[in-house]
């Protein structure tokens, strides 16, 4: 069984310096995707975005926004916003502070954004104090599973309508593993809640620059 929204316990212990979902009572959700850019997948993604009016989050890997600029480009100036999702996606349980922050700051000239989200979740709190100064930590409400080989579409919209409420932030990929999924995830989504009145904002509105 998988677990779609991260362990209580592991929110609250952490809420200090990782934000779990934005504070509102505003029908509005956070569509976040990580691990792109990705030739053939970000750009349907977009696409699908600007259908339904919406804006959203692209975590990325710094060595893959190098390959694809004109992606990045694109995103930019579609209104959604960037975040760094660390130069080569490492996993900071396995990778030392100074290592962590190194790759870190690799990828800033790339998205000058104060919004950064670990790869995997994984980061220990020495890596998010010294994060904290520059950056807004975000984690996710709802992990749609799109990557995963034995997840359908179906299984995680019935998740999604089910637990999504004002302030979610929706963790999706915009990657090679996520192809198969990702775009039937998003439009069901956009779909489903649009109806019930809800928008779709990029995180910058939320998180104000921290330098
Ligand atoms: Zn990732």
């Amino acid at each position: 069984m998988k677990i779609y929204n991260p362990p209580l316990i592991l929110q609250k212990l952490s809420s200090t310096f990782l934000h779990w979902r934005v504070d509102t009572k505003e029908r509005e959700m956070f569509l976040t995707f990580d691990d792109g850019p990705t030739k053939g997948i970000t750009p349907n993604i977009l696409k699908v975005l600007e259908q339904y009016q919406a804006k959203a989050t692209f975590f990325c890997n710094g060595k893959q926004a190098r390959e694809n600029p004109e992606i990045i480009e694109i995103i930019k100036q579609s209104g959604h916003y960037l975040g760094n999702h660390t130069y080569s996606h490492l996993n900071g349980w396995k990778t030392s502070a100074k290592d962590y922050l190194g790759d870190v700051k690799r990828s800033e000239e790339i998205f000058q954004s104060s919004l950064f989200r670990p790869p995997y979740g994984r980061i220990t709190l020495q890596q998010a104090k010294m994060l904290n100064n520059q950056y807004h930590i975000i984690m996710w409400s709802i992990m749609t599973y799109d990557y995963h080989p034995k997840v359908n579409p179906e299984q995680s919209l019935i998740k999604l309508r089910i637990k999504a409420v004002p302030g979610s932030i929706i963790l999706m990929h915009d990657s090679e593993k996520a192809a198969d999924n990702v775009i039937s995830i998003l439009t069901g989504v956009l779909e489903y809640f649009s109806l019930l009145g809800f928008t779709f904002s990029s995180l910058e509105k939320v998180f104000p620059r921290k330098t």
